[in-house]
């Protein structure tokens, strides 16, 4: 699958990884490149490589990712870099779910801020409240905090918010686990509305996704490990844009790479397959439609042709797609989206194919809304959004 150069999001595929940009193109400060060399870092993971760039831009994100992925730091680097040059008053606050990741994050910044004079209080429980409260009332940067120890300094006004710049939200699906979404309620509440909010969570369920949309604005996800879950072999993705511009978003995204891999696309009317072959054309992609207007022969070779990997982009309406096998195509886009759960189901589940990736993509416009959560509920799962400025319609264009 093609990536656009402009990716707002990890285009979470084959391929797109290896693509390698160093610390220095994502714009930070000079003081905290010395750190990531100290620390021996010499290239951004995928999710600091997406996610930097979108938080230093002042953008609300949710990072879906695990452990392991450089996470910590895709937070910690962006407000360093925010924090470096300002004055001390507590500007950043990170709950995580435990004391150990609070640990863990604490010691991130120190070994990013190292060369700069910020200052960063762990705040956890089961350890005794004065040295923590005597570390706030001094004054800080960056309060790395457990929500239920952190209102206990609330509550003792130990510390106060009230030029909060950032808020980072660290392994929110665990938070909600352990019971926490009361405490994060309170504590949100103590800090100004207009703030820049960052959610990292492994997974995304229905819980994580109402809490970013209680207190982030206009997110991007960005998506990394996705690939290696051991249950999800295909890694899907919804992106929201206008009807009038999908055209331009499929181009971008197919010419967005030098590798053209094989991509069927489908749309809901031959019409529309027509035109998008056309579009894709002008654009120097060679493409074929597949639609009722071919005999069910041509159209079984087309696809043959396709998974033989002599067409690279074969275009194809719903109708067409029924009575083939399409389970040996890698790389699908929902161009509209599929009328029926079912269809959806077909094109992206492709089982027995196991051991192998695949994409499929979908882009929805703001009337297809409707039916994607209707297909989120046949699956019994949210669709991650992938938002790319400039096309989606639920987001200012950020450049
Ligand atoms: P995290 O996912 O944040 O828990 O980070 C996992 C581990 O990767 C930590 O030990 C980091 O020190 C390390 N790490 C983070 N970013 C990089 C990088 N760009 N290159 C090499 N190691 C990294």
């Amino acid at each position: 699958m093609p990536k656009s150069k402009q990716h707002d999001a990890p285009a979470p595929i084959a391929d797109a990884t290896d693509e390698t940009v160093g610390f220095e193109a994502l714009g930070l400060h000079e003081t905290i490149l010395a750190a990531i060399r100290d620390a021996g870092y010499t290239t951004p993971t995928p999710i600091q490589r997406d996610a930097i760039p979108l938080a230093r831009r002042g953008r609300d994100l949710i990072g879906l990712a695990q452990t392991g992925t450089g996470k910590t730091a895709a937070f910690t680097l962006p407000i360093i870099d925010r924090l470096i040059d300002g004055p001390r008053r507590t500007r950043a606050l990170i709950l995580t779910p435990t004391r150990e990741l609070c640990v863990q994050v604490e010691e991130s910044f120190r070994k990013y801020a190292k060369h700069a004079p910020i200052a960063v209080v762990p705040v956890f429980g089961g350890v005794p409240l004065d040295p923590q409260e005597k570390k706030l009332r001094d004054g800080v940067d960056v309060v790395v905090a457990t929500p239920g120890r952190l209102i206990d300094h609330l509550e003792r006004q130990n510390v106060v918010f009230d030029d909060l710049e950032v808020l980072v939200l660290d392994e929110a699906d665990r938070m909600l686990d352990m019971g926490f979404a009361p405490q994060i309620n309170r504590i949100v509440s103590e800090l100004p509305p207009y703030r820049q909010t960052l959610l990292f969570s492994a997974t995304m369920p229905p819980e994580v996704e109402a809490l970013a949309r209680k207190y982030l604005r206009k997110p991007v996800v960005v998506q990394v490990g996705v690939r290696s879950a051991a249950a999800s072999t295909v890694t899907h993705a919804v992106y929201p844009v206008p009807r009038e511009k999908k055209n331009a978003l499929l181009v971008e995204l197919l010419t967005g790479d030098k590798e053209h891999e094989s991509v069927l696309i489908f749309t809901r009317t031959k019409h529309g397959a027509d035109r998008v072959v056309r579009d894709l054309e002008k654009a120097g992609v060679r493409a074929t439609a597949m639609h009722a207007d071919k005999t069910q022969a041509q159209r079984m070779r087309a696809l043959q042709d396709f998974k033989d990997g002599k067409i690279s982009v074969l275009v194809a309406t719903d109708i067409a797609q029924r009575g083939l096998d399409i389970s040996g195509i890698t790389h699908v886009i929902n161009y509209d989206v599929p009328q029926q759960a079912e269809d959806y189901v077909h094109r992206i589940g492709r089982t027995g194919r196991a051991a192998k990736e695949g994409d499929a993509y979908t882009f929805m416009a703001p009337d297809e809304i409707a039916m994607v959560r209707t297909i989120e509920r046949v699956i019994g799962q949210p669709i991650p959004r992938i938002s790319v400025p400039g096309y989606d319609f639920g987001t200012v264009a950020a450049d």
